[in-house]
């Protein structure tokens, strides 16, 4: 065996931990011994996390150190898994399959007092952090690569005062379980459309759901929340207290500290009400969104409806021959007295040749549930997102042809109706913006992981959303300098490059939160250009000097080592 020396790594050199640094892969995890005289400032007890972009430029974090591991252990009611545990791959999935991140380690919080632990912890370390609350981001941001993931989602207490007609739940809530504990008093608040949605990110996001034209989105039904900053204190926000933060997290999304519990208004429903779908056949769809388009030009605000292009899925409520066939279905909730939504629905229900009629008086949450199989976890998705104005006939025509043209029969284009409640609050009153928009549209690639050509999904997509480009809705910034404050449901997400996820291209890991904001890494290499994988095997010796900038808490472990040739 003949081995040759490697270079030093140095710390400009070294890749930014915010950097593309390729899949989880060219990561490799070493066991390295305690080199204590020659590292004063650190104690080398464990293993170390080696971060490459190429086979001479290694970096190791010694912020996560077994002993630091060992005093936040100490300190937290819930748990903290690391690379290795039994625990670790189940708890770094998302809902979206197409995300492979790997995070240094994920903090499952139980309560407040542990969400201020670990930000502290991050912040006296400079730890890349990210928050997941429901794991439905499309974008996976809820995962940072190589960071540290603060995850809510133990956190599921809900407790509703029916006199008041509030409901606090905390951060780890999913859409299906406020729901039930609302309904079970005939109450509910605007919310998801699928259920097992998390209400973190969606609140955060802005909120579009059924009830949104009579009551607005989520955010407007939202009176207060409690959040962590970023120095770790907890604050309670609402417009008394903070106000200028409560304008920013009604639709700005995650970007301004960590919130533990929303405290949401209620309003009476159900718990029946009159909803479900009506099916037509896809080449019907040009006659029937055009009679849609009228139908809904005066609608009440008790009415939203959303229209749905793509090929039926296998529901129970659909004939077997109806399965797979392309179609459009537009499915309607009537948030007031069954009787009167009949009337209104009467001109509907009665236009055209449905395929299938499943408009019914149903509980909510059972509208709530019915379309989650379409969206399981762990299949890949990749969605785009527009919003327009009133259905032109060239939109009508550029949505039926496009959606024709999909790739993968797991593909759809979702349109929602806006409007109602929702663009009688004012521009400025909150960071979801967009508010007059009629229809907000989601064109979402969905592929299994066994798919072999996942591109030409994407590629759909994106095709899909460009052709749509001439007929969005006016922006008010004009185009490329859109706020990050719009219309959140990863909708903002995914029109930034960067949030884009496909096979081919996963983001750069996106902190949402960084734990020292005015500290700026050093520009690092691009670890895409250059990327190689290290693995434990070929390493035969190892050398490391410790280097700590003196702005910064980070300290760095800087190796030199030895290989085998290959
Ligand atoms: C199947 C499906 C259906 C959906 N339906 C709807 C819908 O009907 N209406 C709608 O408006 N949107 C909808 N969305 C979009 C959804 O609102 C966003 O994807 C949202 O971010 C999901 O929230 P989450 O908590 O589940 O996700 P996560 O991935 O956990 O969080 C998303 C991001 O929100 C931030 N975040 C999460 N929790 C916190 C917290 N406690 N404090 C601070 N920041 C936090 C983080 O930045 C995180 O990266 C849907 C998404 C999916 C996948």
């Amino acid at each position: 065996m003949t081995g040759s020396a490697e270079e030093l790594a140095d710390d400009e050199r070294r890749p930014a931990l915010s950097e593309k640094l390729g899949p989880s892969r060219d990561r490799a995890e070493l066991a390295v011994s305690a080199h204590e005289q020659r590292l004063p400032q650190l104690e080398l007890r464990g293993k170390f996390e080696i971060w490459t972009c190429d086979s001479d430029v290694g970096v190791a974090r010694s912020a996560l150190m077994a002993d630091d591991l060992n005093r936040l252990r100490q300190v937290i009611e819930g748990a903290v898994i690391r690379p290795g545990d039994p625990a670790y791959d189940e708890a770094r999935k998302v809902w979206n399959g197409a995300i492979d991140r790997s995070p240094a380690m994920i903090v499952r919080c139980a309560e407040v007092s542990d969400v201020v632990a670990a930000v502290r912890f991050a912040r006296e370390r400079d730890l890349l952090v990210s928050v997941r609350g429901g794991g439905h981001g499309v974008g996976g941001h809820a995962v940072c690569e190589g960071g540290l993931v603060i995850d809510l989602s133990p956190m599921k207490a809900i407790e509703v005062e029916p006199s008041r007609r509030t409901a606090r739940a905390q951060a780890g809530v999913l859409w299906g379980e406020l729901d039930q504990e609302t309904q079970a008093l005939g109450l509910a608040t605007t919310g998801g459309v699928v259920t097992h949605t998390g209400i973190a990110g969606l609140t955060l996001g802005g909120g579009i759901g059924w009830l949104m034209r009579k009551h607005g989105v989520t955010v407007d039904n939202l009176l207060s929340a409690e959040l962590v900053t970023v120095e770790g204190d907890v604050v309670t926000v609402s417009a008394e207290e903070h106000p200028d933060l409560f304008w920013a997290i009604r639709g700005g999304g995650g970007n301004f500290g960590i919130v533990t519990s929303f405290e949401y208004r209620l309003h009476r429903l159900g718990p029946q009400v009159l909803a479900g779908p009506i099916f037509y056949a896809l080449d019907d769809a040009p006659k029937v969104l055009r009679f849609y388009r009228d139908f809904i030009t005066d609608a009440p605000d008790e009415l939203t409806t959303i229209f749905n292009l793509r090929p039926a899925p296998s529901l129970p409520l659909l004939p077997p021959e109806v399965h797979g066939r392309p179609v459009v279905i537009v499915v309607v909730c009537y948030a007031g007295p069954i009787g009167e939504g009949k009337v209104v629905l009467r001109p509907l229900r009665a236009f055209g040749s449905p395929l299938v009629d499943a408009i019914g008086a149903r509980p909510y949450t059972a509208l709530q549930s019915m379309f989650d199989a379409t969206a399981p976890h762990g299949w890949h998705y990749y969605w785009k997102s527009s919003e327009l104005p009133p259905l032109s006939n060239g939109a009508i025509e550029t949505l039926v042809e496009h959606a024709a043209a999909q790739t993968s029969p797991l593909s759809y284009c979702i349109t929602f109706q806006l409007g109602g409640a929702v663009s009688r609050v004012g521009e400025g009153e909150t960071a979801f913006s967009q508010r007059d928009a009629a229809h907000n549209v989601n064109i979402n690639a969905v592929w299994t992981e066994d798919d072999e050509e996942p591109k030409r999904h994407v590629e759909w997509a994106r095709r899909f959303h460009a052709a749509l480009e001439p007929c969005e809705f006016p922006r008010r910034r004009g185009r490329g300098a859109r706020p990050e404050c719009v219309r959140g449901r990863e909708v903002p997400a995914a029109r930034r490059a960067e949030g884009e996820v496909g096979p081919e291209q996963f983001p750069p890991p996106q902190p949402k939160h960084r734990a020292a904001p005015n500290e700026r890494r050093p520009a690092g290499v691009r670890a895409s250009r250059r990327s190689q994988r290290l693995s434990a095997q070929r390493i035969t010796s190892i050398s490391s000097t410790a280097v700590t900038r003196p702005a910064s808490t980070t300290r760095t472990l800087v190796l030199a080592w030895t290989r085998e040739s290959s």
